[in-house]
């Protein structure tokens, strides 16, 4: 058995091909966007790119190409909060975001995969990969208490012992045994180790989604686990694309709200 505890990799963002979206402004007269993006300096493409699809729909790059707009928020941040605030979150889905949890668990994963709207996920496959032993967090109130947590360890080193000797008696690691056999055996032994092993599992999003996950797991109702690692999306978010989690509010106790529920 093998202490861990949740770990979370945000490992790809939107790039901005800023020369194409140049050359379509250029087209359509919109270029003094582009100015008033420049001068703001690295801001990040994610903000830009969800502002670009909104300003889109209305022509509203500067005031007068279309005629019904005499004027447009020229400060981005005010602009990305009116998105929000109006519930226009479609455009919202245009921004996707890659992460890793590690060391999470299959409890984790199970939850996690019920979100399927503006998702995709690849989770570590427990029939190719064989387990030789159990990694796991143990909860609170076991860590805590010296007797049971000792028998949560011999729960665990048992089952780690049943996993050597299905591995020995079925002579799956032996030369020349077919991968499907291996996969077979491998995929039966998962079925005795707890739904508490720690794993894998890949998970992008768009901004949407990402909000509404974060809304409904870091809420004082959904499962501790997944209100920890919400926690932790949620100040990367936050620190990655602030205006796009402005309206957002972090209770003491990790809870974050806002009053623009599902936009
Ligand atoms: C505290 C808590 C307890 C839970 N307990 C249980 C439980 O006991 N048993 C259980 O089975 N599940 C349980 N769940 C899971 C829950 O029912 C949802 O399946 C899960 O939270 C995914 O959320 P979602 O439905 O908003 O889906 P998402 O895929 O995140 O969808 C986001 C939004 O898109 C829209 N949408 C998505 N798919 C469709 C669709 N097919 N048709 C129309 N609109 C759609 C909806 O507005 C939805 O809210 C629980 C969740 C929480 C947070």
């Amino acid at each position: 058995m093998r202490d861990v505890s949740p770990e979370v990799f945000l490992i790809a963002r939107p790039a901005i091909d800023w020369a194409e979206v140049e050359r379509y402004l250029a087209a359509v007269g919109g270029t003094e966007w582009r100015e008033r993006m420049a001068a703001l300096g690295d801001r990040p493409d994610g903000e830009s790119l969800i502002e670009f699809m909104g300003r889109m729909c209305y022509r509203s790059w500067t005031p007068g190409l279309n005629p019904n707009v005499t004027k447009v928020r020229r400060d981005s941040a005010a602009y990305l909060l009116n998105v929000l605030s109006s519930g226009h979150g479609s455009v919202l889905e245009h921004a996707t975001y890659s992460f890793v949890f590690h060391n999470v668990s299959r409890v984790f994963t199970h939850e996690l995969v019920r979100h399927r709207a503006g998702t995709a996920v690849s989770q570590e496959s427990l029939r190719y990969v064989r387990l030789t032993d159990i990694p796991f967090e143990h909860p609170a109130f076991v860590r805590d208490d010296p007797a049971l947590l000792e028998a949560a360890n011999d729960l665990l080193e048992r089952t780690e012992t049943f996993l050597r000797l299905a591995t020995e008696k079925t002579g799956i690691t032996e030369d020349g045994v077919p991968f499907h056999r291996k996969k077979e055996i491998t995929s039966a032994m998962r079925r005795y180790v707890p739904d508490g092993v720690a794993t894998s599992i890949g998970w992008s999003a768009n901004i949407r989604a990402i909000r509404h996950t974060i809304e409904m797991r870091t809420h004082p109702s959904a499962e501790e686990e997944m209100r920890r690692v919400f926690d932790k999306v949620a100040q990367i978010m936050a620190d990655e694309v602030p205006a796009l989690f402005a309206d957002f509010e972090r209770d003491e106790d990790g809870t974050w709200r806002t009053p623009h529920h599902k936009v």
